[in-house]
């Protein structure tokens, strides 16, 4: 064949295959999967083993997906340290070393800074105003454009609720009493508190209980009364402060490496991104259900006082936050981009949420 013949041929192949409707994925459906191929993943997560409600829930997706794709993507969830260090899970994924990660996005602050717009800031939004951006408001597609240059994709697998204060072994009654203070609080809330005087101190989740109850800490953040219990801090320190300022409302990331995720099959990304979305739901409903029992329980202890932060303080703490905040901005120019999403919609929906929830709430509480 002559090249105008080539090209006759191959136009007619073209026009054939176009007609034939059997290469367009909206009209063939599953017609082209191949049900018989199977996908065998790995998922390394940033908890400990057995961790409850955050490692229960990754464990939780990955038997969803397994059940609803009829074991045609079978996930092996890995702990924390199991197969890659808590730490690195990120680079983890992003090298494709495993295909998935579960954890919070502000963990990788050394690394992409802006990415903690996507778990939780100081005084920022809670789980639902969260939700309400990353679902509708661009949150996520701006998620995914920062992840992009390392090659992953990423969407909200869980969340922790409003967050306590801490764990403090004296009472806060003004900014002086923060002067000095040796306090585990990691990130953007660890730098606020360094601005209001105070000593932010690194420090693992497992050694917490006996730095705490040795002196070496005055103070620390965790999680909330259920886990803060499990660990033990109500027996190593008294006052137990709300609200938790510096994490309103953590988002856990389901975070998977693009070049894999290309490779599913359309109905096994629409199944991965639906038992996402479930289990983000059941992890956020977790932690309500067993803080507040948690609550109920701490209540009942002599040897610990719920206290709320003192007005000034908190008021204080919100001033260094945008301090913190700004400068971080001025700095790096892609934090400064997330920054403005994230602030252009927070302070949309500040005034449906003032008008509903909280004017609601505080009706509720009327004599
Ligand atoms: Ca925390």
């Amino acid at each position: 064949m002559n090249k105008w013949n080539n090209f006759l041929y191959g136009l007619v192949l073209l026009l054939l295959t176009a007609c034939g409707g059997t290469s367009d994925p909206a009209i063939s459906g599953n017609a082209a999967v191949d049900l018989s191929k199977t996908f065998k993943w790995k998922m390394v997560t940033t908890w400990p083993a057995n961790f409850p409600i955050f490692q229960e829930g990754a464990e939780r997706f990955a038997e969803d997906v397994r059940v609803m794709s009829n074991g045609r993507l079978d996930i092996h969830v890995y702990a924390g340290g199991e197969l890659v260090p808590a730490l690195q899970v990120f680079d983890a994924v992003s090298n494709g070393v495993v295909e998935m990660g579960h954890g919070s996005p502000y963990y990788w602050a050394g690394k992409v800074p802006e990415a903690q717009f996507f778990s939780s800031v100081p005084f920022g939004m809670t789980a639902k105003g969260m939700n309400a951006w990353l679902y509708n408001a661009g949150g996520l597609e701006l998620w995914n454009e920062i992840y992009k240059p390392f090659n992953l994709i990423a969407m909200p697998m869980g969340n922790t609720g409003v967050q306590m204060g801490g764990w403090f072994n004296k009472q806060i009654n003004s900014m002086e009493d923060i002067r000095g203070l040796r306090m585990r609080i990691p990130g953007l809330g660890g730098k606020v508190f360094k601005k209001a005087g105070g000593n932010p101190v690194l420090m693992a989740g497992s050694e917490i209980y006996t730095a705490l109850e040795r002196g070496t800490l005055d103070a620390t953040e965790w999680v909330g009364p259920f886990h803060d219990m499990r660990l033990g801090l109500n027996r190593a320190a008294k006052y137990y402060y709300y609200p938790g300022w510096h994490e309103p409302g953590t988002v856990f990331e389901l975070m998977i490496n693009n070049s894999k995720w290309s490779l599913l099959p359309k109905d096994l990304q629409k199944i991965v991104e639906t038992a996402a979305a479930a289990n983000s739901e059941w992890i956020y409903a977790q932690m309500e259900y067993h803080n507040q029992e948690a609550l109920k329980e701490l209540r009942t202890k002599q040897n610990v006082q719920i206290i709320e932060f003192p007005k000034e303080v908190l008021s204080e703490f919100k001033r260094l936050a945008k301090e913190t905040l700004d400068e971080e901005a001025v700095a790096n120019p892609k934090f400064k981009q997330v920054y403005e999403a994230y602030e252009t919609f927070r302070t949309s929906y500040e005034g449906w949420d003032e008008l509903s929830e909280e004017s609601y709430q505080a009706g509720l509480r009327l004599k």
